[in-house]
Protein backbone atom coordinates (compact mmCIF):
# COMPACT_ATOMS: atom_id res chain seq x y z
CA UNK A 1 0.00 0.00 0.00
CA UNK A 2 1.37 3.41 -0.88
CA UNK A 3 2.01 5.59 1.77
CA UNK A 4 -0.79 8.63 1.40
CA UNK A 5 -3.51 5.09 1.57
CA UNK A 6 -2.13 3.89 4.35
CA UNK A 7 -1.61 7.60 6.28
CA UNK A 8 -5.37 8.12 5.04
CA UNK A 9 -6.47 5.23 5.96
CA UNK A 10 -5.29 5.37 9.67
CA UNK A 11 -6.35 8.57 10.41
CA UNK A 12 -9.98 7.22 9.04
CA UNK A 13 -9.65 4.11 11.45
CA UNK A 14 -9.03 6.49 14.27
CA UNK A 15 -11.61 8.61 14.07
CA UNK A 16 -14.46 6.30 13.18
CA UNK A 17 -13.14 4.10 16.30
CA UNK A 18 -13.05 7.61 18.32
CA UNK A 19 -17.11 8.35 17.18
CA UNK A 20 -18.22 4.83 17.90
CA UNK A 21 -16.37 4.60 21.23
CA UNK A 22 -17.18 8.28 22.54
CA UNK A 23 -21.02 6.67 21.45
CA UNK A 24 -20.78 3.57 23.37
CA UNK A 25 -19.51 4.79 26.20
CA UNK A 26 -21.74 7.72 26.74
CA UNK A 27 -24.86 5.59 26.13
CA UNK A 28 -23.12 3.44 29.24
CA UNK A 29 -21.96 6.12 31.46
CA UNK A 30 -25.82 7.50 31.35
CA UNK A 31 -27.14 3.76 31.69
CA UNK A 32 -24.91 3.02 34.35
CA UNK A 33 -26.17 5.78 36.24
CA UNK A 34 -22.46 6.76 36.70
CA UNK A 35 -23.98 10.29 35.51
CA UNK A 36 -26.64 10.33 38.21
CA UNK A 37 -23.90 9.75 40.74
CA UNK A 38 -21.62 12.17 39.37
CA UNK A 39 -24.62 15.03 39.71
CA UNK A 40 -25.25 13.89 42.90
CA UNK A 41 -21.88 14.27 43.67
CA UNK A 42 -21.95 17.77 42.35
CA UNK A 43 -24.99 19.18 43.24
CA UNK A 44 -23.68 20.22 46.89
CA UNK A 45 -21.52 22.93 45.76
CA UNK A 46 -24.14 25.03 43.63
CA UNK A 47 -28.27 25.43 44.02
CA UNK A 48 -27.91 26.45 40.45
CA UNK A 49 -28.66 23.92 38.02
CA UNK A 50 -26.76 26.23 35.37
CA UNK A 51 -23.65 26.01 37.35
CA UNK A 52 -24.13 22.03 38.40
CA UNK A 53 -24.82 22.14 34.66
CA UNK A 54 -21.34 23.47 33.53
CA UNK A 55 -19.53 21.69 36.28
CA UNK A 56 -20.79 18.64 34.99
CA UNK A 57 -20.13 18.89 31.65
CA UNK A 58 -16.35 20.13 32.59
CA UNK A 59 -15.53 17.29 34.84
CA UNK A 60 -17.17 14.63 32.16
CA UNK A 61 -15.31 16.62 29.47
CA UNK A 62 -12.22 16.46 31.25
CA UNK A 63 -12.81 12.43 31.96
CA UNK A 64 -13.35 12.05 28.05
CA UNK A 65 -10.29 14.29 27.15
CA UNK A 66 -7.73 11.99 29.40
CA UNK A 67 -9.49 9.06 28.14
CA UNK A 68 -9.27 9.61 24.59
CA UNK A 69 -5.18 11.49 24.83
CA UNK A 70 -3.75 8.50 24.27
CA UNK A 71 -5.40 7.79 20.75
CA UNK A 72 -5.41 11.66 20.50
CA UNK A 73 -1.62 12.00 20.87
CA UNK A 74 -1.21 8.65 18.59
CA UNK A 75 -3.25 10.56 15.55
CA UNK A 76 -2.76 14.00 16.50
CA UNK A 77 1.10 13.65 17.25
CA UNK A 78 2.72 10.25 16.62
CA UNK A 79 1.65 9.47 13.28
CA UNK A 80 2.09 12.95 11.81
CA UNK A 81 5.90 12.71 12.40
CA UNK A 82 5.40 9.16 11.17
CA UNK A 83 4.65 10.36 7.79
CA UNK A 84 7.18 12.97 7.74
CA UNK A 85 4.08 15.61 8.05
CA UNK A 86 4.93 17.61 11.69
CA UNK A 87 6.66 20.13 12.79
CA UNK A 88 5.98 20.05 15.88
CA UNK A 89 7.76 18.97 19.54
CA UNK A 90 5.74 16.99 21.79
CA UNK A 91 5.53 19.86 24.53
CA UNK A 92 4.38 22.34 21.16
CA UNK A 93 1.26 19.54 20.66
CA UNK A 94 0.44 19.85 24.32
CA UNK A 95 0.40 23.68 24.18
CA UNK A 96 -1.65 23.71 20.80
CA UNK A 97 -4.07 21.00 22.09
CA UNK A 98 -4.61 22.96 25.61
CA UNK A 99 -4.94 26.09 23.98
CA UNK A 100 -7.41 24.57 21.37
CA UNK A 101 -9.83 23.36 24.38
CA UNK A 102 -9.38 26.48 26.29
CA UNK A 103 -10.64 28.42 23.26
CA UNK A 104 -13.19 25.17 22.42
CA UNK A 105 -14.86 26.01 26.57
CA UNK A 106 -14.89 29.49 26.10
CA UNK A 107 -17.05 29.22 22.64
CA UNK A 108 -19.13 25.98 24.23
CA UNK A 109 -19.94 27.71 27.96
CA UNK A 110 -22.42 30.00 26.18
CA UNK A 111 -24.12 27.39 23.75
CA UNK A 112 -24.31 24.89 27.24
CA UNK A 113 -26.01 28.20 28.64
CA UNK A 114 -28.35 28.81 25.73
CA UNK A 115 -29.33 24.95 25.51
CA UNK A 116 -30.48 24.48 28.69
CA UNK A 117 -31.84 27.79 28.72
CA UNK A 118 -34.52 26.85 25.85
CA UNK A 119 -34.71 23.54 27.75
CA UNK A 120 -36.20 24.67 30.91
CA UNK A 121 -38.27 27.19 29.45
CA UNK A 122 -39.97 25.62 26.51
CA UNK A 123 -39.60 22.41 27.29
CA UNK A 124 -40.30 19.95 24.54
CA UNK A 125 -40.10 22.85 22.12
CA UNK A 126 -36.62 23.59 22.91
CA UNK A 127 -35.15 22.88 19.65
CA UNK A 128 -36.78 25.73 18.09
CA UNK A 129 -35.45 28.31 20.22
CA UNK A 130 -32.13 26.36 20.07
CA UNK A 131 -31.45 26.50 16.80
CA UNK A 132 -32.86 29.90 16.35
CA UNK A 133 -30.24 30.51 18.80
CA UNK A 134 -27.07 28.74 17.26
CA UNK A 135 -27.78 30.33 14.21
CA UNK A 136 -27.29 34.29 15.59
CA UNK A 137 -23.81 32.13 17.10
CA UNK A 138 -22.70 30.53 14.12
CA UNK A 139 -23.24 34.29 11.96
CA UNK A 140 -21.64 35.76 15.19
CA UNK A 141 -18.77 33.32 15.22
CA UNK A 142 -18.39 33.49 11.33
CA UNK A 143 -17.82 37.29 11.57
CA UNK A 144 -15.26 37.32 14.75
CA UNK A 145 -13.33 33.91 13.67
CA UNK A 146 -11.20 35.38 11.43
CA UNK A 147 -10.47 38.48 13.57
CA UNK A 148 -10.59 37.11 17.14
CA UNK A 149 -10.02 33.22 17.10
CA UNK A 150 -7.90 32.91 14.14
CA UNK A 151 -4.88 35.08 15.31
CA UNK A 152 -4.92 33.26 18.67
CA UNK A 153 -3.29 30.33 17.15
CA UNK A 154 -1.60 31.75 14.34
CA UNK A 155 0.48 35.21 13.11
CA UNK A 156 -1.18 36.62 10.61
CA UNK A 157 0.24 38.77 8.51
CA UNK A 158 -0.03 40.90 4.80
CA UNK A 159 1.18 39.39 1.50
CA UNK A 160 4.78 41.20 1.65
CA UNK A 161 5.77 39.25 -1.71
CA UNK A 162 5.25 42.71 -4.57
CA UNK A 163 4.87 40.67 -7.43
CA UNK A 164 1.83 38.61 -5.53
CA UNK A 165 0.72 41.41 -4.49
CA UNK A 166 0.31 42.92 -7.79
CA UNK A 167 -1.17 39.71 -9.54
CA UNK A 168 -3.80 39.66 -6.50
CA UNK A 169 -5.03 43.07 -7.18
CA UNK A 170 -5.05 41.82 -10.58
CA UNK A 171 -7.58 39.27 -10.30
CA UNK A 172 -8.82 40.81 -6.88
CA UNK A 173 -10.74 43.78 -8.92
CA UNK A 174 -12.13 41.20 -11.37
CA UNK A 175 -13.52 39.72 -8.48
CA UNK A 176 -14.56 42.62 -6.36
CA UNK A 177 -11.84 41.57 -3.37
CA UNK A 178 -9.22 43.92 -2.17
CA UNK A 179 -5.26 42.95 -1.63
CA UNK A 180 -5.99 43.87 2.00
CA UNK A 181 -8.13 40.89 2.83
CA UNK A 182 -5.72 38.69 1.34
CA UNK A 183 -3.12 37.59 4.05
CA UNK A 184 -0.73 34.40 4.93
CA UNK A 185 -0.78 32.90 8.27
CA UNK A 186 2.32 30.60 9.77
CA UNK A 187 1.10 27.33 9.35
CA UNK A 188 4.77 25.91 8.96
CA UNK A 189 4.98 25.97 12.87
CA UNK A 190 2.68 23.25 12.86
CA UNK A 191 2.85 20.94 9.92
CA UNK A 192 4.56 20.84 6.64
CA UNK A 193 1.19 20.91 4.78
CA UNK A 194 0.27 23.55 3.17
CA UNK A 195 -3.46 25.14 2.49
CA UNK A 196 -5.11 28.21 2.18
CA UNK A 197 -9.06 29.36 2.93
CA UNK A 198 -11.49 31.41 2.44
CA UNK A 199 -12.97 32.62 6.51
CA UNK A 200 -14.79 35.22 7.61
CA UNK A 201 -17.91 37.28 6.48
CA UNK A 202 -18.99 40.80 6.10
CA UNK A 203 -16.06 43.36 6.82
CA UNK A 204 -14.15 40.14 8.53
CA UNK A 205 -13.26 38.21 4.98
CA UNK A 206 -9.99 36.83 4.14
CA UNK A 207 -8.33 34.44 2.20
CA UNK A 208 -5.27 32.99 4.03
CA UNK A 209 -2.63 31.45 2.20
CA UNK A 210 0.09 29.28 4.63
CA UNK A 211 3.51 30.47 4.61
CA UNK A 212 4.53 26.34 3.38
CA UNK A 213 2.05 27.32 0.60
CA UNK A 214 4.03 30.52 -0.20
CA UNK A 215 7.55 29.04 0.35
CA UNK A 216 6.69 25.66 -1.85
CA UNK A 217 4.73 27.12 -4.69
CA UNK A 218 5.48 29.13 -7.97
CA UNK A 219 4.02 32.59 -8.27
CA UNK A 220 1.53 31.11 -10.86
CA UNK A 221 0.22 28.15 -8.59
CA UNK A 222 0.04 30.33 -5.97
CA UNK A 223 -2.41 32.62 -8.13
CA UNK A 224 -4.75 29.59 -9.30
CA UNK A 225 -5.00 28.79 -5.19
CA UNK A 226 -6.28 32.76 -4.45
CA UNK A 227 -8.11 32.44 -7.43
CA UNK A 228 -10.22 29.05 -6.05
CA UNK A 229 -11.00 30.89 -2.60
CA UNK A 230 -12.14 34.16 -4.70
CA UNK A 231 -14.17 31.82 -6.14
CA UNK A 232 -15.66 30.98 -2.42
CA UNK A 233 -15.97 34.72 -2.21
CA UNK A 234 -17.79 35.22 -5.54
CA UNK A 235 -20.14 32.72 -4.94
CA UNK A 236 -21.00 34.04 -1.42
CA UNK A 237 -19.71 30.00 -0.12
CA UNK A 238 -19.98 31.22 3.71
CA UNK A 239 -23.40 32.71 3.32
CA UNK A 240 -24.79 29.88 2.01
CA UNK A 241 -22.80 27.80 4.07
CA UNK A 242 -24.52 29.74 7.36
CA UNK A 243 -28.22 29.81 5.63
CA UNK A 244 -27.88 25.58 4.70
CA UNK A 245 -26.11 24.46 8.15
CA UNK A 246 -29.19 26.47 9.77
CA UNK A 247 -32.24 25.02 7.75
CA UNK A 248 -30.29 21.73 8.67
CA UNK A 249 -30.13 22.54 12.50
CA UNK A 250 -33.77 23.26 12.33
CA UNK A 251 -34.29 19.48 11.07
CA UNK A 252 -31.53 17.99 13.17
CA UNK A 253 -32.42 19.55 16.78
CA UNK A 254 -36.26 18.73 16.23
CA UNK A 255 -35.28 15.18 15.86
CA UNK A 256 -32.40 15.08 18.10
CA UNK A 257 -35.14 16.44 20.50
CA UNK A 258 -37.94 13.42 19.38
CA UNK A 259 -35.82 10.93 19.63
CA UNK A 260 -34.45 12.03 22.79
CA UNK A 261 -37.59 12.46 24.64
CA UNK A 262 -38.26 8.79 23.57
CA UNK A 263 -34.38 7.79 25.34
CA UNK A 264 -35.46 9.56 28.90
CA UNK A 265 -38.23 7.24 29.55
CA UNK A 266 -36.20 4.20 28.32
CA UNK A 267 -33.35 4.98 30.76
CA UNK A 268 -35.84 5.78 33.80
CA UNK A 269 -35.88 9.31 33.73
CA UNK A 270 -38.71 11.75 34.29
CA UNK A 271 -37.78 14.79 32.58
CA UNK A 272 -36.05 16.00 29.92
CA UNK A 273 -34.59 19.20 31.88
CA UNK A 274 -32.84 16.81 34.00
CA UNK A 275 -28.95 16.95 34.09
CA UNK A 276 -27.85 13.25 34.61
CA UNK A 277 -29.85 12.41 31.12
CA UNK A 278 -28.28 15.15 29.20
CA UNK A 279 -24.97 13.38 27.75
CA UNK A 280 -27.70 11.40 25.94
CA UNK A 281 -27.96 14.55 23.77
CA UNK A 282 -24.49 13.34 22.26
CA UNK A 283 -25.06 10.01 20.72
CA UNK A 284 -28.46 10.82 19.36
CA UNK A 285 -26.97 13.87 17.66
CA UNK A 286 -24.48 11.63 16.64
CA UNK A 287 -27.41 9.22 15.23
CA UNK A 288 -28.82 11.74 13.46
CA UNK A 289 -25.00 12.95 12.16
CA UNK A 290 -24.62 10.11 10.19
CA UNK A 291 -27.59 10.95 7.97
CA UNK A 292 -26.61 14.98 7.99
CA UNK A 293 -22.85 14.87 7.42
CA UNK A 294 -23.04 13.14 3.43
CA UNK A 295 -25.67 15.91 2.47
CA UNK A 296 -23.58 18.73 3.67
CA UNK A 297 -20.22 16.85 2.73
CA UNK A 298 -22.15 16.57 -0.97
CA UNK A 299 -23.28 20.53 -0.62
CA UNK A 300 -19.52 21.32 0.40
CA UNK A 301 -18.10 19.32 -2.62
CA UNK A 302 -20.37 21.17 -5.17
CA UNK A 303 -19.13 24.26 -3.53
CA UNK A 304 -15.31 23.05 -4.19
CA UNK A 305 -16.34 22.48 -7.61
CA UNK A 306 -18.01 26.07 -7.89
CA UNK A 307 -14.56 27.50 -6.70
CA UNK A 308 -12.61 25.38 -9.32
CA UNK A 309 -14.80 26.59 -11.78
CA UNK A 310 -13.99 30.52 -10.89
CA UNK A 311 -10.32 29.66 -10.83
CA UNK A 312 -9.88 28.65 -14.29
CA UNK A 313 -12.25 31.49 -15.77
CA UNK A 314 -10.37 34.27 -13.33
CA UNK A 315 -6.25 32.62 -14.32
CA UNK A 316 -7.07 30.74 -17.70
CA UNK A 317 -4.54 28.52 -16.44
CA UNK A 318 -6.15 25.24 -16.21
CA UNK A 319 -2.93 22.83 -16.23
CA UNK A 320 -1.34 24.82 -14.05
CA UNK A 321 -4.03 24.34 -11.69
CA UNK A 322 -4.44 20.72 -11.98
CA UNK A 323 -0.66 20.96 -11.31
CA UNK A 324 -1.21 22.53 -8.28
CA UNK A 325 -4.31 20.28 -7.05
CA UNK A 326 -1.50 17.58 -7.54
CA UNK A 327 1.77 19.05 -6.02
CA UNK A 328 -0.92 19.95 -2.86
CA UNK A 329 -2.55 16.21 -2.46
CA UNK A 330 1.30 14.98 -2.86
CA UNK A 331 2.95 17.23 0.06
CA UNK A 332 -0.65 17.05 2.11
CA UNK A 333 -0.55 12.97 2.18
CA UNK A 334 -4.32 13.72 0.56
CA UNK A 335 -5.61 10.57 -1.04
CA UNK A 336 -6.02 11.08 -4.68
CA UNK A 337 -8.36 8.57 -5.13
CA UNK A 338 -10.73 7.28 -1.85
CA UNK A 339 -13.04 4.50 -2.24
CA UNK A 340 -16.34 5.83 -3.31
CA UNK A 341 -18.40 5.40 -0.39
CA UNK A 342 -15.30 7.02 2.11
CA UNK A 343 -15.65 10.43 -0.96
CA UNK A 344 -19.11 10.37 -0.48
CA UNK A 345 -19.85 10.08 3.42
CA UNK A 346 -16.59 11.98 4.77
CA UNK A 347 -14.87 14.01 1.85
CA UNK A 348 -16.15 18.14 2.50
CA UNK A 349 -13.92 17.68 -0.86
CA UNK A 350 -13.51 16.38 -4.05
CA UNK A 351 -10.95 14.12 -4.50
CA UNK A 352 -8.26 15.37 -6.42
CA UNK A 353 -8.51 12.95 -9.47
CA UNK A 354 -12.23 14.01 -10.10
CA UNK A 355 -11.38 17.97 -9.47
CA UNK A 356 -8.64 17.43 -12.22
CA UNK A 357 -11.02 15.53 -14.15
CA UNK A 358 -14.05 18.25 -14.30
CA UNK A 359 -11.37 20.60 -14.50
CA UNK A 360 -10.67 18.68 -17.56
CA UNK A 361 -13.88 19.43 -18.93
CA UNK A 362 -14.00 23.09 -18.72
ZN1 LIG B 1 -12.16 25.45 -1.65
Amino acid sequence: MNKSKSYNRIKLVVSVSRNAATFVILLFFVWSELSSELYLLISPISGSEYLRLLLFTFIAGALFTLLFLPLDYYSGFYIEHKFGLSNQTTIRWFLESIKGMSVGIILLVPVILAFYFSIITFGDNWWVIFAAIIFVFSVLLARIAPIIILPLFYKITPIDDEDLRASITRMGSLAGLDVKNVYRFDMSKNTKKANAAFTGIGKSKKIILGDTLLADFSKAEIETVIAHEMGHYKNKHIIKGIILSTIFSFISFYLIATVFSVLISVFGFSSITQIAALPLIIPVSMFIGLAITPINNAISRRFEYEADNYAVALTDKKSIFQDTLRKLTDKNLSDPEPHPLVEWFFYSHPSVGKRIAAIEKL
